[in-house]
């Protein structure tokens, strides 16, 4: 079944063909692993190590009491060889546990969970199950899965939709999970139904991946009423939560709200796997797939890979570069992040990174007012607008004109004909606002 559409948005070359028929590999653990205590959106972690301890797979190394937040666990067994400061591919430096990997893969599991009546498990039960397993969103944001599944008093949530539309350019790390490990992501999937009350569970994917739809169609099949499979038009950003329920549901999430506030919880599809997996294998959050890809890698490839594993060892894997990248990106092209050196490690929300040697360097020049930053923007939003609030630092005007609903896609600068640098202006400002009203709470 297809369904609707957003307006706006943008086709862009998907460039996936590359890495998309390479199934997951892993590759050989490194010596020293680098877990860095941010890993999720919310507050750091304070480790529960000291240098000189000797911790196993699956221990808990790191966590904090506060509700945002998730624990961390150790990837390998080994020994903390120290807690310093190490490179964040988000925030300059952060410190982090440094273990070096004694390769005896000695294991603290828990209990795998009791998955033959997932229904009547209890809710709370759950929810504390999953956030001891340190799963947060694995899409990129990185949001603790257990508060993501808790409605605050007063809302229902009808529908919970596992999100497997990967709209970026290049990435192909969750479309190789639903081809490879459907099980897993359906079973993630029904507890996290039952922890959020959902009565139904939908799997959406953008109709570009025929080989996911056919994996997850044999399963259904096998067990119809479990859950509906939807395909969607291919269209950036066909991911983004507020444009996956608008297509799939025709609900419209308020600007300032949440999917909560329709009756929606949208979980990545890699998400539900680690859910899955975690409930079968009783291993917590340490390793996560990433699609490594650009044209100036040797080999282009869909990676298992533990957290911490540092970018160089990732490369050297990968067999190195075959030229010189002008542009290292965590991410996907449209919403990554620049990275500037290759001692980052991977954090629970990598989702691929990409080495780019050929990069269109955009001369910038003056608006020209032909609107089509306003008539692609998925957001309703006036982006030319934005940014120039944003260049006079006029950022109550940027709050009045709903600054804080870009959802950050990079549709409006990437089809900019002047090149004007928008997302990023609007970046900016909404950091400032945000930053103002922090103050003004305090
Ligand atoms: S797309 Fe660029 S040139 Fe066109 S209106 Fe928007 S900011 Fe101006
Ligand atoms: S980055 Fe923001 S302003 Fe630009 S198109 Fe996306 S939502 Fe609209």
């Amino acid at each position: 079944m297809k369904t609707g559409r957003f307006r706006g948005g943008i086709h862009p070359p998907s460039w996936k063909e590359s890495t998309r028929l390479r199934p997951i590999r892993s590759l050989p653990l490194p010596d020293k692993l680098y877990l860095l205590l941010l890993q999720h959106t919310g507050t750091p972690l304070v480790p529960l190590v000291v240098k000189g301890d000797r911790v196993k797979r699956g221990q808990k190394i790191a966590d904090v009491e506060a509700y945002i937040s998730a624990p961390l666990h150790a990837p390998v067994a080994g020994k903390v060889l120290a807690i310093e400061d190490w490179p964040h591919p988000c925030q300059g430096k952060f410190p982090a546990i440094v273990i070096e990997n004694d390769h005896t893969e000695e294991e603290e599991k828990r209990d795998p969970l009791d998955t033959r009546e997932i229904e009547a498990l209890d809710r709370s039960f759950l929810r504390e199950w999953i956030r001891e397993g340190g799963l947060v969103g694995l899409g990129g944001a990185a949001f603790p899965t257990h508060v993501k599944v808790s409605p605050p008093e007063g809302k229902t949530i009808d529908t919970l939709i596992l999100n497997g539309a990967e709209c970026e350019p290049f990435l192909t790390a969750d479309e190789r999970v639903m081809i490879e490990d459907p099980e897993n992501i359906l079973l993630g999937g029904r507890i996290l139904k039952q922890c959020c009350g959902a009565g139904r569970l939908v799997i959406a994917l953008e109709d570009n991946k025929s080989e996911s739809e056919r994996s997850i169609r044999r399963l259904l099949d096998k067990d119809p009423g479990v859950a509906e499979l939807i395909t969607l038009p291919t269209r950036y950003p066909q991911g983004s939560e507020k444009h996956l329920i608008l297509s799939l549901l025709k609900r419209w999430v308020p600007p300032g709200g949440l999917p909560f506030d329709v009756g929606v919880v949208v979980s990545n599809v890699q998400t539900s796997r680690a859910v899955g997996r975690m409930a079968r294998e009783g291993l917590p959050l340490i390793d996560r797939v990433i699609t490594v890809s650009g044209d100036a890698i040797s080999q282009a490839d869909n990676l298992s890979v533990p957290l911490g594993m540092r970018l160089i060892d990732i490369l050297e894997g990968c067999g190195g570069l075959k030229t010189e990248p002008r542009k290292i990106i965590m991410g996907g092209p449209m919403t990554g992040i620049a990275q500037v050196q290759l001692d980052v490690p991977v954090v629970k929300g990598t989702s691929g990174f990409l080495f780019m040697s050929e990069i269109t360097e955009k001369k910038e020049f003056p608006c020209i007012r032909c609107g089509r930053c306003v008539s692609t923007c998925p957001m309703n939003l006036v982006p030319s607008a934005l940014a120039r609030f944003s260049e006079f630092r006029a950022y109550d005007e940027a709050r009045n004109h709903y600054a804080l609903d870009c959802i950050e896609c990079g549709v409006c600068a990437y089809g900019c004909p002047s090149g004007i640098p928008l997302t990023h202006h609007i970046k900016q400002a909404k950091a400032e606002i945000l930053r103002k009203s922090r103050k003004g709470s305090q």
